[in-house]
């Protein structure tokens, strides 16, 4: 690897959030009944013609605008053509000559470095349904999709780095969430990704011969495949072979990708303007209304976490990469009155959030929006914790109860009597129960190993099932075995 240099460029197709598909009135909505959601205009019936869908150009305007793209004037919508059975006008309307947007970039961070990954263009285009072929002897198809708003987003080869590959599509996904423009769920096809990979002998000029790998169906998916193309490529360079510019396919199952086709070039679609559509005019005006609408994005959520509540980058990075994640922190610190000075309660409900919340979430594979546990809940506890009421420990149980039961925190402690115990009396006569039964370790702490502490508070919480306030235990324990 380390006589190579990886050359990266990347498509990625993002479902737009629109109630209505782009040239016709029919839903977009995800998961219904084969073919009910179509009409003759996606169907491609002969002697239709199609209705530009407005919302469909304003989000992408929000997109050029985020990503720093100059918005075109002027753009027009292109044919391409080919035959598919999923196609039914056997051309897809795009945009080719004229894309919505051109020339913009994305800031990404990579081990500490930043870098402009730079993007092509943006342009507008329409879904093609799909092919089942697992279903039954032959094959299906499903129009639903057909005629769902796109748009592309290309970059110019300047990907470097499978990491930096990595962290422009998370920053990419993160952004057009943010946007509102895009759910980006690759689960559902909605976010999808081609990537152009090459490979050169390290300080060799120019670009390597680049292939195209397409059916990557998530993240990991990606890397795994990029990395398999990268050390094929100079597997066969090292071997004196050459690279044939072509389109390769990733097999998930196989961890390999394997050639389709050779790469067709653009004049294989015949593309020309599409005569039944007008032009895209975006006026200066339009571009400032749209700017209005624009949310607080990413970054500037990220920095502002930073300087308003304390939190360190890393934090800040977790907490804003989800728009909707992003909402419940700060849904929890509304929850208290000025927030501002308490840098310790916004880092607890950081800490909070990001460990056991996120870990029952990614357990389940469920989003913030689908928690058990609302920001309420988990600042009612929190402050009973702040209170005494409960140790920190026992609120890992009380947590753990709230996100199965969806119970309040005080009813939980009510119910299981966790309240923690500070009465001295009481933890006086535990803690003289555990030195009468730990008479070793009591000895090695008064030689002056006092690491031996931790066993003593460690069997004394137990005793106390976890209730007893570690603070007191601490200092009595200490006194005590003075
Ligand atoms: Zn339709």
């Amino acid at each position: 690897m380390e006589k190579y240099r990886v050359t990266i460029g990347l498509e990625v197709h993002a479902h737009i959030k629109t109630v209505s598909k782009i040239f016709c009135g029919c839903s977009t909505e995800f998961g219904a009944e084969p073919n009910t959601h179509t009409c003759p205009v996606c169907m491609g019936m002969p002697g239709v013609l199609p209705v530009l869908n407005k919302k469909v150009v304003e989000y992408g305007i929000r997109a050029a605008i985020a990503t720093n793209c100059s918005v075109a004037p002027y753009s027009i919508f292109a044919r391409k053509n080919y035959f598919y059975p999923d196609l039914p006008k056997n051309y897809q309307v795009s945009q080719y000559e004229k894309p919505l947007a051109e020339n913009g970039f994305i800031e990404v961070t990579v081990e500490g470095e930043k870098k402009k990954i730079e993007i092509l263009r943006i342009h507008l285009e329409e879904d093609a349904g799909k092919s089942i072929h697992d279903m039954c002897e032959g094959s299906l198809v499903d129009f639903n999709r057909t005629g769902t708003p796109l748009m592309e987003i290309v970059t110019t080869p300047c990907i470097s780095s499978l990491a930096e590959t990595q962290e422009y599509l998370k920053t990419l996904k993160s952004i057009l969430q943010y946007l509102g423009v895009s759910d980006c769920d690759m689960e559902k096809g909605s976010l999808r990704c081609d990537a152009n990979i090459s490979v050169k002998p390290a300080g060799e000029e120019g670009l390597g011969v680049k292939t195209e790998v397409k059916n990557m169906n998530s993240f990991k998916g990606i890397q795994r495949a990029l990395e398999y193309e990268s050390e094929r490529q100079i597997e066969v360079l090292e071997g004196g072979g050459k690279i044939h510019q072509e389109t390769r396919l990733w097999d998930e199952k196989a961890e390999k990708t394997f050639s389709m086709r050779s790469k067709e070039e653009a004049h294989d679609y015949r593309y020309f303007p599409e005569p039944d559509l007008v032009p895209i005019v975006v006026s200066e005006k339009w571009k400032e209304e749209v700017l209005k609408t624009l949310p607080e994005l990413p970054r500037a959520r990220r920095k502002r976490f930073i300087n308003n509540y304390g939190l360190s980058d890393y934090d800040s990075k977790i907490l804003t990469a989800e728009k909707a994640l992003a909402d419940y922190y700060e849904d929890c610190l509304k929850k208290v009155k000025d927030v501002s000075g308490d840098k310790k309660f916004c880092k607890t409900v950081a800490n909070w959030i990001m460990g056991d919340l996120m870990g029952h979430l990614n357990e389940e594979n469920k989003s913030v929006e689908e928690s058990p546990v609302s920001p309420e809940m988990l600042v009612d506890m929190i402050e009973l914790i702040n209170k005494g009421t409960i140790s920190g420990k026992i609120a890992k149980t009380v947590f753990d109860d709230m996100y199965k039961t969806g119970k309040a925190p005080a009813d939980i402690i009510k119910e299981k009597n966790l309240v923690q115990v500070s009465d001295e009396g009481e933890i006086i006569k535990i803690i003289k129960e555990v030195i009468g039964e730990n008479p070793a370790s009591v000895e090695s702490y008064r030689k002056g190993k006092e690491k031996a502490i931790g066993f003593l508070i460690g069997q004394v919480m137990k005793k106390s099932k976890g209730k007893a306030n570690p603070a007191v235990v601490n200092r009595i324990l200490k006194e005590q075995l003075k």
